[in-house]
């Protein structure tokens, strides 16, 4: 039976605008084939095992041909693969998609079409420019300003777009646009019209240049725009002055690596990308279960979880020997901070003791008052002793059950450099910084990339690799990280040390 092909919109950039389908899509998919500038972040809903191709144009020459990429298309959907074909912004706005169909068409093979947020609307409001309003625009004219080399005649009525009664939105690189507004201005266009030229609309380093369209050229030239820009002419376009909501977010223009797993990153990138940074999402460790079998915990007077991780593993292990959140029944249960317990909530039981500082020694101190008695601590093979010694020395039989451990996931060359060359690197435990340090094989980070540590241990282990960490959180969370980062940015932080 044959496969089917999805031509998919992967969005304008921030991996926050693609669509629910579309991660579907990509986690279900056999083979994607990808145009150039999809985000790492997007690619990284893959299943493993798919076949992931990079099928983009590079500086104007075709690298796959459009033939070649239809044939591929074909290939893969008639060997019965569920075929993602992803493409930047909208697959039907000057994405090809069109010709994509009609050839799929002809082949008979069975394609859907998933729409994207397209470029030429979300750069221009990531901008704080609406591409129509009430009270200054209408209608709105999509516009490619890529003019087809091979014709001896420009394609498009330029004095009926001089014309048009709304909005110009024109996707084409800065190159093109002298000629364009050369070919505007002299059909009429009025030359005091409002302009901006958005450069890399909704990523971190999104920059936009306000003019009008005789001063345009002019202005993104000097403020050497590059490519992908968008070009909005119109009214709207003067709404930028006052509604560049983007401007606003405090880690604009900042790149910050993530060394955490990849299963765990998810929260830690997503906030910083809401704050405006880029992040570099540069997984130094992965989580592997251990094959160890949870034991009758009703002999137990208290269980202590010290990972959100634990608590997952440890419900698919009581799940996995058909009991569930019963086997708790009646036992205490102390956890290191909040992201734990928030794990242990989302099961339907409350933590009953949570330290005041999220680390091993917090909650030696917050177990000082509680009847230890029989203990059950649940946690990562390489985990520090500090909590079984201070629980043995008080007298506890203390058995330990390891669910977990981490291990090296080694960093492809790109992400490795993007890691090294970040404003910031964070680290949120011990076994992200040991094997953060060995994956970069005794290469140096730059000398300007700061170093964020979410707490006391993680920054002795940074010491004892030789490195100072710059930034440490006060609070030992994703959240405290984020703040002491952000108190960094803003230059409220003392460094722990000065320099490095
Ligand atoms: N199908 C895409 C457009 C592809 S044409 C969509 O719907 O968005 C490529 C052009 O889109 C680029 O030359 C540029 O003008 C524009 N573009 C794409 N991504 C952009 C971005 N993040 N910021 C600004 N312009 C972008």
């Amino acid at each position: 039976m044959s496969g089917r092909v999805y031509l998919v919109g992967a969005g304008p950039g921030d991996p926050g605008l693609i669509t629910h389908r579309a991660l579907e899509l990509l986690a279900r998919a056999d083979v994607i084939l990808h145009d150039r500038l999809i985000p790492s972040a997007v690619l990284a809903a893959a299943r493993d095992g798919a076949l992931v191709l990079d099928v983009g144009k590079r500086g104007g020459d075709e690298s796959t041909d459009q033939t070649a990429i239809g044939e591929l298309l074909v290939e893969h959907a008639r060997a019965g693969a569920c075929v993602v074909r992803l493409k930047g912004g909208d697959p039907f706005v000057f994405g090809r998609g069109g010709e994509e169909a009609e050839l799929l068409r002809a082949a008979a093979v069975p394609f859907e079409v998933v729409p994207g947020v397209t470029a030429g609307v979300a750069a221009p409001a990531y901008a704080g420019i609406p591409v129509t309003h009430r009270d200054h625009a209408s209608a709105v004219a999509l516009i490619t300003g890529h003019e087809d080399p091979g014709k001896p005649e420009p394609v498009l009525d330029w004095s009926a777009l001089a014309g048009f009664p709304g909005t110009l939105v024109l996707y084409m690189g800065v190159r093109q646009l002298p000629v364009i507004v050369e070919r505007l201005l002299g059909a009429g266009r009025p030359a005091e019209e409002p302009a901006a030229v958005v450069e890399r609309g909704t990523l971190s380093a999104q920059r936009t240049v306000r003019a009008t369209l005789q001063t345009l050229v002019q202005r993104a030239g000097e403020a050497g725009i590059g490519a992908p820009a968008i070009t909005v002419i119109g009214p709207v376009a003067a709404l930028h002055d006052r509604l560049d909501w983007f401007a606003e977010r405090p880690l604009l223009g900042r790149s910050v690596a993530v060394t955490r797993a990849r299963a765990q990153a998810s929260e830690l990138a997503e906030r910083l990308r809401e704050l405006g940074a880029t992040v570099v999402e540069a997984p130094a460790i992965r989580i592997v279960e251990l094959p160890t079998v949870v034991p009758e915990l009703s002999s137990y007077d208290l269980l202590c979880l010290t990972s959100p991780n634990g608590v997952r593993l440890l419900f698919e292990k009581l799940r996995a020997s058909g009991r569930d959140a019963r086997a708790l029944a009646g036992i205490r249960v102390a956890v290191i901070g909040p992201g734990t317990a928030r794990e242990l909530e989302r099961r339907g039981i409350i933590a009953d003791v949570v330290p005041e500082r999220f680390v091993a020694e917090g909650l030696v101190e917050a177990l000082a008052e509680v009847n230890v008695g029989r203990v059950l601590l649940a946690r990562a093979r390489d985990a520090r002793d500090v909590l079984v010694d201070a629980l043995r020395e008080r007298g506890a039989q203390t058995d330990v059950l390891e669910l977990y451990e981490t291990v090296a996931e080694p960093l492809d060359a790109v992400t490795r450099e993007a890691a090294m060359a970040a404003d910031y690197v964070t680290f949120t435990s011990s076994s992200t910084v040991s094997r953060f340090i060995d994956a970069l094989d005794g290469e140096q980070l730059s000398v300007t990339t700061r170093l964020v540590s979410i707490g006391p241990i993680t920054s002795e282990t940074l010491r004892a690799r030789g490195l100072e960490p710059n930034v440490e959180a006060t609070r030992h969370d994703i959240e405290g990280l984020v703040q002491a980062l952000l108190a960094d940015v803003q230059g409220q932080a003392r460094p722990v040390a000065p320099g490095r």
